[in-house]
């Protein structure tokens, strides 16, 4: 078979070898707990992973990174402490209403909420205020170990500059589902105990490459996925 036979799914898979073999483990979600992985899941919307550092090293020092701290901490003050990831007025109550929801269905614990049916779970999670797809995967994926793709603007990006999809993915829910099904077909022949671990790496590889050639402007020199290119009828950008 020619490279050129490829299918788009064939072709997404293949894009994960490339970027593994070029930049190896990513070692993601940089976080500590999977509470904390929630927290950065919500922090992290419209804004840089910088940002929310500095928010969540706010939350750490008044000891607001557990369920219990958050629970307890007053909404203004959770604001305050917020704000370097910006929206705090949004955010927050965002994060208290998560609280409400474990507390609630839940007894308060992570584990079983964890052990939810994924799509119920998913469900549940988009119902949330603050919470779109992306967010939604980003929690159930790092934080709670489920295996669902996490759709990106950089992974979005990839797909309309390769034209991975017809008509591209837009940024609205109908794009990150075509891309978070293309992403699920890529890896569908993988072992199922396997792909959360796949889906996880494959989320930071696409990251990873983003900052570093794909971003608002295309640097196609020396990407590990340069190749690519020839294969979907494209020429490079630069
Ligand atoms: S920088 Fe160019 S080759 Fe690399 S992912 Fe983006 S469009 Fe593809």
């Amino acid at each position: 078979m020619t490279s050129t036979r490829l299918t788009p799914t064939q072709r997404l898979r293949r894009m994960h070898d490339q970027l593994s073999a070029a930049y190896g483990p990513q070692h993601w979600w940089p976080a500590e707990t999977p509470f904390e992985m929630i927290l950065g899941a919500y922090l992290t919307q419209n804004t840089a992973w910088k940002a929310v550092e500095r928010s969540l090293a706010n939350l750490r020092a008044a000891g607001a990174l557990t369920v219990d701290g958050l629970r307890s901490i007053p909404l203004d003050e959770l604001q305050r402490l917020i704000q370097p990831s910006g929206f705090p007025t949004r955010k927050a109550p965002a994060l208290k209403a998560f609280v409400d929801l474990l507390d609630a269905e839940f007894g308060g614990s992570l584990e079983l909420l964890a052990a939810s049916p994924t799509d119920a779970l998913r469900r549940r999670l988009l119902s949330l205020p603050g919470v779109g797809p992306e967010t939604a995967d980003a929690i159930l994926l790092y934080a709670l170990g489920h295996p669902v793709p996490v759709a990106d603007e950089y992974l979005r990006r990839i797909a309309e500059r390769h034209r991975l999809l017809t008509p591209p993915p837009g940024r609205n829910r109908k794009g990150y589902n075509s891309l978070a099904d293309l992403t699920r077909h890529a890896f569908a022949f993988d072992a199922a105990k396997n792909q959360a671990r796949l889906f996880n790496e494959f989320h930071a590889l696409t990251v990873a490459v983003g900052k570093a050639h794909c971003g608002r402007t295309a640097r196609c020199a020396n990407c590990p996925l340069a190749g690519d290119l020839s294969t979907g009828g494209l020429t490079r950008y630069d």
